[in-house]
């Protein structure tokens, strides 16, 4: 069986085609610049080199074509035909309270999909772009939405809802809903599969350290407990995100620097972060040259990152009533082993012990915590394409 993955952005498309029969994938890529000049496809075909296909794509349909010839094509193709493709799996950023697991899409899906546009207006109506071109281009083919907030509706009441009236909970459905579940979800699982436990039986805090990032308490393989909240924005400090900051802060500028919803939204949004702090980027990499080199902010910006995980870490501890593994996971989180030891540093109280030369590891599944800590940490690199095209699997 092979699937197709697609995950859909405003202006981006990125795809792998994976044979569930091993897993494996045969080919991926990325479309970018859809809808602005210099559209272009760079096509990675399994042991063959990859190819970039410069063309002109008004629109996502357009896109997936590229996409679908690129797949086919004599020279870097993966499959010989279309019918080769048995299902596509779709990321869906927001199902709102609508969907707590993945779903076949059919016309009653697809509509609910675009009610959940109101708390998602810059992801979800991309995702229904892409939906859309693939029933044009594949009428025939089965279809699956997975959700980035679905994993996250085991969530109790006492943590999705805001002290806020409850009236606007239930007017708008103003609550909290989690993001990258289905990250959470797959390295949560394979944390279990490599200490040979039952994922029932483990209290796991999954920390998805990217630009955008976000820690989940995962006990008996549910999420309890999550940073993000009604939007991504809330939680640690991200690469341009502010995370957690007190309410009062948007009043106090909106009154001081005249400040209208839309700059407001563009500075908690684009300027804050390790961005904001360290006036250098959002990109950790460059942060953490500029700290080494001296840069105070910068180093502030990576004590900030730091300090706000940890935290997290210590309240989902105490929510799940104790911890047995940590998994750090996505960009930053698979790739620097410096923000990873500056975590966990000073959690021996806790029993979280890195072993510092485990530790140095990138990109690859790894126990990087000692022989003796009582729990356990873990490098696990995310895999949310597989995911998607497992659910796609066992939905179909
Ligand atoms: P997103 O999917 O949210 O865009 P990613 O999971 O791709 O994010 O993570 C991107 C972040 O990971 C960037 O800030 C980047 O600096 C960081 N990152 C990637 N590789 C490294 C590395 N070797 N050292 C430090 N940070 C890294």
């Amino acid at each position: 069986m092979k699937i197709l993955v697609i995950n859909c952005g405003s202006s981006s498309l990125k795809y792998q085609l994976i044979d569930m029969t091993n897993e494996e994938v045969l080919a991926k890529g990325l479309a970018e610049r859809i809808g602005i000049e210099g559209s272009i496809v760079k096509h990675k075909p399994a042991g063959k080199e990859s190819v970039s296909i410069e063309r002109p794509m008004d629109d996502h349909k357009k896109a997936i074509e590229i996409v679908l010839n690129a797949l086919v094509d004599e020279n870097h193709g993966a499959i010989k035909s279309m019918d080769e493709i048995n299902a596509v799996g779709h990321r869906v950023v927001h199902g709102g309270e609508k969907f707590s697991d993945s779903v076949i899409i059919d016309e009653e899906v697809l509509k609910a999909i675009e009610e959940c546009s109101e708390l998602a207006p810059l992801h979800n109506p991309p995702n229904i772009m892409g939906i859309q071109a693939c029933k044009e281009l594949m009428p025939s083919t089965p279809m699956v939405a997975v959700f980035d907030t679905a994993f996250h509706q085991t969530m109790p009441e006492s943590s999705y809802i805001y002290p806020l009236p409850y009236e606007l909970y239930e007017k708008y459905g103003i609550r909290r809903y989690g993001f990258h579940g289905t990250s959470h979800k797959y390295v949560s699982q394979r944390a279990a599969a490599i200490l040979g436990k039952d994922l029932e039986d483990l209290k796991i805090i999954t920390c998805h350290l990217g630009n955008g990032a976000s820690l989940t308490a995962v006990e008996n393989g549910k999420s309890i407990d999550t940073s993000m909240g009604f939007t991504p924005l809330e939680g640690l400090a991200m690469g341009t995100r502010s995370g957690d900051i007190d309410p009062a802060i948007i009043i106090y500028l909106m009154e001081k620097e005249d400040m209208s919803i839309s700059e407001i939204n563009t500075l908690l949004n684009k300027k804050s972060g390790v961005l904001g702090i360290s006036g250098v980027s959002s990109d950790f990499r460059d942060i953490e040259e500029a700290a080494e080199e001296g840069n105070n902010r910068a180093k502030l910006a990576l004590d900030k990152f730091t300090a706000r995980v940890k935290k997290y870490v210590g309240a989902y501890a105490a929510i799940m009533g104790g911890v047995d593994a940590v998994v750090f996971t996505a960009g930053l989180g698979e790739n620097s082993p410096e923000t990873r030891e500056a975590i966990c540093e000073g959690l021996d109280f806790m029993g979280i012990s890195i072993d510092k030369d485990k530790n140095k590891v990138r990109g690859k599944e790894t126990v990087i915590s000692t022989t003796d800590s009582k729990v356990k940490a873990l490098l696990i690199p995310t895999n949310e394409e597989l995911m998607i095209a497992r659910d796609t699997k066992s939905l179909i």
